[in-house]
This record gives C-alpha cells, sequence and structure tokens, in this order.
C-alpha cells in the first residue's frame, strides 16, 4: 500500500524551471516540494544563457555562486559563420536596444542546475531526488497530485493543491492527456559532446557561443571557462534515419559537410561519449487547468538555435509562481483562470521566438542576418531578440524591426527568383542548399 501525504505545491522536475518555481515559493512561505527522478549534478545539454535571464539570477540571489561555478564562462556575444568560414557575424549584446543587459554566461548544465536546486532547497523547498513521477491523480477536471516511485521501486502518493509540470522534454501530463504534437516539418536530432583543444577565436569572440551553419542543420560551440567546448550539431531526422547510424556518425558526417567546424575541431580531443537528444520540437495544446500549470520544456519547445530554452523555463516559472502566491492568497485554491498570465505570457513567447527560428531556416533571412545593415537599426532588433530582452516596454518597436527584415526576406525570395537578389544569397543554409 503506497503511503500518502499532502502538500501544498507539487513540482515535477529539478531542472531550471522546476528550482526557479520552487525557489519563488519557497521564499513567499509556500510549502513546496520538488519531485525529481535523477539524482544531481546530471549532464543536459543547454548550456548557453541569454542576457535577460541574468536579473532572474540576481532577484534568486545566485548570481554570484552562477559566476563562480568552476565552468562558467563570460560571454559578451553570439557569433554565427557559414559552413566554409567565408562569412562570419558577431552581434554584441551591449548593442541592442537600451536598457541593454551587455552579457550573460556559458555553464555547464550539470553545475548550474545543481545549484539552481541547492538554492531552492536552501530557501526550504523540500527536494526527493530519485523519486519518478508515475501517473497523476485526477479527481474530476482537477489534478489533485502525483503517484510517485523511489529508485527500490517503492510507491508514494503526494496529494497537492496545486502541481507544476517542470519535467523538461517528458513532457509528463502532455505526452499521457495527448495535448503534446510534434511539428511535422521540423524534425530534428542533436548529437553533442564536450571536447578539449577545439580552435577558439581570440579576443572578445572568445566566450561567445559560435553557430555554424551547415547544409540541412547546424552546429554550436559553446566554451567553459577552462577551454573545454560543448560542440552539438543539429540535423534533420529524416537524413539521420536514412543514415541508419548513431550519433557519433551523425556527428562526423555533420562535420565532414562543415569544414569551418571541422577546422576547429581538427586538434581538438573528445571528453564525453556522444549522447543524441530526438525530435524535440512539439507544441503543447493545454497549458494549464485546475489545480495545474506546465512550465518551461514541458510547455513547448521548437529548437535551440537561439538558446532560449532556460530563459523560456525560468521565466514561465516565476510567472507561475507568482500566480500561485496570488490565487492561494486571494481564494486559497488555485483554479484554471488563475494561470491565465502565464499560460499568456508562455504563449507569446513561443510566438515570438518561433517566428524568430522559423526565419533563421529561411535561407533568404539569413541572407540578411550574415549582411546586417546598421543604418536600419536591424543590429540592435537581433540583438535585443538574442539578449531575450521580449517582456516589458518597448517590445513594439524592437519587434518592428525584425518584422522589416522579414519583410526583406520575402523581397530577396521574390529578387532571387528573377535572378535579382537584394543582397548576395548564403552558400548552404540550415534548411538545406540555398534556393
Ligand atoms: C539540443 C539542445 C540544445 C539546447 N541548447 C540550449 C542552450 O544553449 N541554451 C538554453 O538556454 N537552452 C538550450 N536548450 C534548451 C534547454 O536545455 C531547456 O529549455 C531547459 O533545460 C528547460 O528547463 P526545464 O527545467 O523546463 O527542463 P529540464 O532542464 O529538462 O528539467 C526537467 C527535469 O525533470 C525531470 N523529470 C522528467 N520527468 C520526470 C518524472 N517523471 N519524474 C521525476 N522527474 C522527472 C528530469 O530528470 C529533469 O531533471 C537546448 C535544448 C536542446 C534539445
Amino acid at each position: 500500500m503506497a503511503s500518502e501525504r499532502s502538500v501544498d505545491v507539487l513540482i515535477l522536475g529539478g531542472g531550471p524551471a522546476g528550482s526557479t518555481a520552487g525557489a519563488m515559493l519557497a521564499r513567499a512561505g509556500i510549502e513546496a516540494v520538488i519531485v525529481e527522478g535523477e539524482r544531481f549534478p546530471r549532464f543536459h545539454v543547454g548550456e548557453s544563457l541569454l542576457p535577460h535571464t541574468v536579473p532572474l539570477l540576481d532577484d534568486l540571489g545566485i548570481h554570484e555562486a552562477v559566476r563562480a561555478l568552476p565552468h562558467t564562462r563570460r560571454k559578451e556575444g553570439a557569433s554565427f559563420v557559414t559552413h566554409d568560414g567565408s562569412r562570419h557575424v558577431a552581434y554584441w549584446f551591449a548593442e541592442a536596444f537600451p536598457p541593454a543587459i551587455p552579457h550573460a554566461y556559458q555553464v555547464r548544465r550539470d553545475e548550474f542546475d545543481a545549484c539552481l536546486l541547492a538554492n531552492a532547497s536552501a530557501l526550504g523547498v523540500e527536494v526527493l531526488e530519485g523519486w519518478k513521477a508515475t501517473a497523476p491523480i485526477w479527481e474530476g477536471r482537477r489534478l489533485a497530485g502525483l503517484r510517485i516511485e523511489g529508485q527500490g521501486g517503492e510507491e508514494r502518493v503526494l496529494r497537492a493543491r496545486v502541481v507544476l509540470d517542470a519535467s523538461g522534454q517528458v513532457a509528463f501530463l502532455a505526452n499521457r492527456m495527448g495535448w503534446r504534437f510534434p511539428y511535422a516539418m521540423h524534425r530534428k536530432v542533436a548529437a553533442v559532446s564536450h571536447f578539449r583543444d577545439v580552435w577558439l577565436p581570440d579576443g572578445r569572440e572568445a566566450g561567445n557561443i559560435t553557430i555554424a551553419v551547415t547544409d540541412g542543420g547546424w552546429f554550436w560551440l559553446i566554451p567553459f571557462a577552462d577551454d573545454t567546448v560543448s560542440v552539438g550539431a543539429v540535423m534533420d531526422v529524416a537524413r539521420w534515419r536514412q543514415a541508419g547510424t548513431g550519433p557519433e556518425a551523425l556527428f562526423s558526417s555533420s562535420v565532414s559537410a562543415t569544414p569551418e567546424v571541422g577546422r576547429r575541431l581538427a586538434g581538438a580531443t573528445r571528453l564525453l561519449p556522444f549522447s543524441s537528444v530526438q525530435n524535440f520540437s512539439y507544441r503543447v495544446m493545454r497549458l494549464a487547468g485546475d489545480g495545474y500549470c506546465l512550465i518551461g520544456d514541458a510547455a513547448g519547445f521548437l529548437d535551440p538555435i537561439f538558446s532560449t530554452g532556460v530563459f523560456v523555463a525560468t521565466t514561465t516559472a516565476a510567472s507561475a509562481a507568482e500566480d500561485i502566491i496570488d490565487a492561494l492568497g486571494r481564494h486559497g485554491r488555485v483554479d484554471s483562470g488563475d494561470f491565465a498570465p502565464t499560460v499568456s505570457v508562455t504563449r507569446s513567447l513561443h510566438r515570438l521566438f518561433f517566428s524568430f527560428i522559423r526565419a533563421y531556416y529561411n535561407p533568404h533571412f539569413l541572407a540578411f542576418f550574415f549582411n546586417p545593415s546598421r543604418g536600419l537599426q536591424f543590429p540592435q532588433a537581433i540583438v535585443s531578440l538574442l539578449a531575450a530582452d521580449v517582456l516589458g516596454p518597448g517590445l513594439f518597436r524592437k519587434t518592428s524591426r525584425f518584422r522589416s527584415l522579414l519583410a526583406l526576406a520575402w523581397m530577396q525570395e521574390l529578387g532571387s527568383k528573377v535572378g535579382r537578389p537584394l543582397v548576395a544569397p548564403l552558400g548552404a543554409t540550415p534548411g538545406g542548399p540555398a534556393t
């Protein structure tokens, strides 16, 4: 017979979303329990943070602790390079529309996530590591708790006034309830490992993430403080399946198609076995209901190209925590409508970032991306998006420049069809050969 207990807020998952929500709730004096299937520290992809994540680190009181982690490296911008190295552009966070936050960090996620979770625990959150949720407990339309299982197979029932699903790509509730829909046109796979002795640029660019465009996909190169580098190849799942190979072969064939990455990895040594993540792009139709809300990756994910994942995870988590604090204070329970602010912020972040990500897969947009015209404030508009300056006042002005760029990309496409492109097209693009 499973033991049973009741808590105020039950949080599923101790990643950035779960630990942020937990810390904020505990700080407000609300009982919160995090159920985490793994034992931290654990490996995770997603090591490049954006500038507008930094204020949240300040708010949580862990900015210094994150900065002091052994592998944390300051970055001042994001660099992009074409597959053969012939085109290169660096966007600097300091050049965003004001008020700019001029830097962010590369973090090793085993350290970063453990730091966030330890902070939640220090603030009073009870953390149950090594316990997996196995089933939701519904009472009518209200989610009343979760059934969980320990590593030795022991079962418990945790009842809660409210449940936050922060289970990441597992998307615990969305998968079980049929709310998760993969993007049919955007089925990607990533193969990743850490390396040493990768060629890194000098000077200000040394700490930047580099994104290398390749035919059918892209690479990331994320340097840490000790000059080890996370390198990941992102590719269409269909291509990978055609080749019928594992992550190592996927990575090698992508390197062969991307001479610039081959050059940077020529003298490098791999430090970890390859891991892969498949089909990470999906949307979730229902984000909240009576007694529950989905936050972070559990609420949907498109593509990591612009490193928006941790920003979205922590922003939606902070918003859900506020909704809970407000609702419990007002009427002692949390209903579907109480999560309206979080649902709205989640949807608008997805909408905005998705349009930016889709633009990146459009070769005509990319031609401008690698060749931004300074006179029209396009670099500032792009940097503001790359820095995740997407909440608060002035958003329309910032995104209107981005929308103008989309219009230019459309004109570039028309011009290319009649042999008169506005700017020089790129040789290889993430969606496939340039058209
Ligand atoms: C290839 C790739 C590259 C990426 N690169 C970046 C990047 O550079 N920068 C960036 O910001 N983002 C990046 N991301 C996205 C980023 O990793 C995620 O957005 C971020 O980790 C989301 O945080 P989260 O807390 O929602 O989920 P997670 O960090 O995944 O945490 C979820 C937690 O829930 C736990 N869990 C799941 N199911 C259960 C269960 N049933 N019971 C108990 N526990 C459970 C898991 O063990 C996990 O610890 C990348 C993603 C991919 C796929």
